[in-house]
């Protein structure tokens, strides 16, 4: 699939207010700075689609795109920044997890991790979440460039290895990607065009 067109649609932070249509949505999700914004930008071709953040963890909104007027894209606020209060933190963990439980457009989550990072509990527990409440999802392995590619390989099947020695029979479907030099954008674009094909 190729993005010919990206729109903002509405950002808040009620789940009833998210748009109303049947059109289906794939949801990024991740730990604020892991990446996310950039990975949206790159994937729509646009270079501030997503906001960038100079300040992780500022917004907390559901932000709906239309892309190529068929799907939506749905950037969700980063999570487990530190210097968020806890209550805020709750707040907004509460809201997040409404999302993925009340949208009935919802294909598929994307829970993006650094690749360079070994599995933090915060990203594992809420994977552990969508999969105990029948959510699919895919991961996200952001920021590949960062490593030589044995280092790559190594962490990629470390990561397989605590999930699949945790709570997973099998691992979700997962996508290694840079959005300094564009791998894998095609193959997660051919993906998303597959399940709103079939
Ligand atoms: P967000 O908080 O998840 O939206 O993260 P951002 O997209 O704002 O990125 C956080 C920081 O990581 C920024 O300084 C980005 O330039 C950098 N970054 C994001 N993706 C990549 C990547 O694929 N490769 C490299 N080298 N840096 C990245």
């Amino acid at each position: 699939m190729k993005i010919t067109s990206a729109e903002f649609v509405i950002s808040n932070q009620d789940v009833k207010r998210c748009p109303n249509s049947g059109i289906p949505e794939y949801a990024f999700i991740g730990r604020s700075n892991v990446g996310k914004s950039s990975l949206i930008n790159m994937l729509t071709n646009k270079k501030s689609l997503a906001k960038t953040s100079g300040r992780p963890g500022k917004t907390q909104l559901i932000n709906h795109f239309l892309i190529n007027k068929s799907w939506h894209l749905v950037d969700l606020p980063g999570y487990g920044y530190a210097r968020v209060s806890k209550t805020s933190k709750a707040k907004f963990q509460k809201f997040i997890t409404k999302y993925f439980e009340q949208r009935k457009q919802l294909i598929s989550g994307f829970v993006l991790v650094d690749v360079r990072h070994e599995p933090q509990p915060i990203d594992v527990e809420f994977m552990e979440w969508l999969g105990e409440s029948g959510i699919p999802f895919s991961i996200i392995f952001t920021k590949a460039d960062k490593l030589k590619p044995n280092a790559l390989e190594r962490n990629v099947e470390a990561y397989k290895k605590y999930l699949t020695e945790g709570s997973w029979e099998e691992m979700p479907p997962y996508f290694v990607t840079s959005s300094s030099n564009n791998q894998g954008k095609e193959e997660l674009l051919e993906y998303i065009g597959g399940i709103n094909d079939s």
